[in-house]
């Protein structure tokens, strides 16, 4: 019988009931480069660190299981993850991404894939039509859902049957919604990828990164692009995202409900023009996400009445940090345009929507008033500022 993803995020089923690391609950960090063998020919199973670790590789079962993969691979970060990714296509390949990505992953594809001879067309998957973009040399579609950090939605299950129909790899980036609420394997995706720094380590003090899939041939091409290339995470790390994963499901909820609530109360506030939320009945990719996530995520992405309001935001926050990244158990604010978006090309932020007003939460399990009464002192301090005298 299947188990539910909590008891996953804690048991592998074949490492129960054997006696092996002392009865250890937690996992050892096995801390080596190489290992000894036993003699000529014979293995304990590992020869060196950067093919495999225990450590590595004890990680690895537990979030191909909960992403029901039959292999997943731990890099060094989320880039490394991608970039790896990207080896198993060649000069002349043609790729068609989601027009509204993590800004890092346009930097590489723009600067270092490119100049490996990769074509890209940037399409918004969540409303065009993908197939008219299929050509020749097409090679896979990639996409982020929800897109980063507009919240569009793309319906993985209808995308994976035309990739299919036309032979093509469906590449997932789930950093945003962890397993625990999406799973695109399950709806027809090839491959999976993760920023293991965010939700799946989820502590703001990892950075870590996943390859998941469920096809031996790309399981074997991509286990020895990691040997041969070298960024597999370090043992120590290896354990930390491991630690992290135990909370995965009670931080994914805790989040979201948060989300939910302050997602809520930004909607009536005067000076937020707009809320970008899945959660909300009113955003177009909710009834999608009905059917393919079984939560929303604690990602709300907010545009201010201007950019002085914006900034005046950013300076005032105080439990809230004005920081990058997301995913964790803090509570993140972040400026896209100067910070997870910069490197993006000028016409790009535009054709997204993303301007000097918009904001990001990446939402914490902190208590939810406490978060409110914050985003509301900075609101209050921030209108008296800047409309001083405006009122009477
Ligand atoms: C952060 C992030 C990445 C990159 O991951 P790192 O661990 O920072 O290298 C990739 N995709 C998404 C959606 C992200 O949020």
């Amino acid at each position: 019988m299947p188990r539910g993803i909590n008891t996953n995020c804690l048991h592998l089923e074949s490492e129960e009931g054997r006696s092996e690391h002392y009865g250890s609950l937690s996992y050892p960090i096995y801390q080596t480069a190489t290992y000894a063998h036993p003699g000529v020919g014979q293995s304990t199973g590992y020869d060196y660190t950067r093919l495999q670790n225990p450590t590595r590789e004890h990680l690895e079962k537990i979030v191909l299981t909960l992403e029901n993969g039959t292999d997943a691979l731990a890099l060094s970060s989320g880039m490394a993850a991608i970039a790896l990714m990207m080896e198993l296509f060649k000069p002349g390949d043609h790729l068609i991404i989601d027009s509204d990505l993590y800004g890092g992953s346009i930097r590489l594809f723009d600067n270092v894939s490119v100049k490996n001879g990769i074509e890209f067309s940037a399409v918004e998957c969540y409303r065009e039509d993908v197939e008219s973009y299929i050509k020749e040399n097409t090679k896979a579609v990639y996409i982020e859902t929800p897109t980063n950090p507009m919240m569009n939605i793309t319906d993985i299950e209808a995308l994976s049957k035309i990739c299919r129909k036309h032979n093509i790899w469906l590449i997932v980036d789930n950093t945003f919604l962890s397993p625990y609420f999406q799973k695109p394997l399950d709806l027809g995706a090839d491959i999976v990828i993760h920023s293991g720094t965010k939700y799946l380590g989820g502590h703001n003090d990892t950075i870590a990164g996943f390859v998941i899939t469920n096809k031996d041939d790309i399981s074997e091409r991509l286990r020895f692009l990691i040997k041969t290339t070298g960024a597999g995470l370090a043992p120590f790390d290896a354990w930390l995202i491991l630690r992290g994963i135990k909370t995965l499901g009670l931080r994914m909820e805790k989040s979201a409900g948060n989300a939910g609530t302050i997602a809520d109360w930004l909607i009536t506030r005067e000076n937020v023009t707009k809320v970008y939320y899945p959660g909300l009945i009113d955003h177009p990719g909710h009834e999608i996400m009905k059917r393919q996530c079984s939560g929303y995520g604690a990602i709300i992405t907010f545009k201010v009445a201007s950019k002085e309001y914006a900034h005046k935001v950013l300076s005032k926050v105080k439990m809230i940090k004005f920081a990058e990244s997301l995913g964790g158990t803090e509570t993140l604010i972040t400026y896209p345009i100067t910070q997870t978006h910069a490197d993006v090309p000028r016409d790009v932020l535009v054709r997204n929507g993303i301007t000097d007003t918009t904001l990001r939460l990446s939402v914490g399990i902190e208590d939810v008033k406490d978060i409110l009464d914050e985003l509301e002192k900075v609101f209050k301090e921030t209108e008296e500022e800047l409309y001083a005298g405006e009122k009477s």
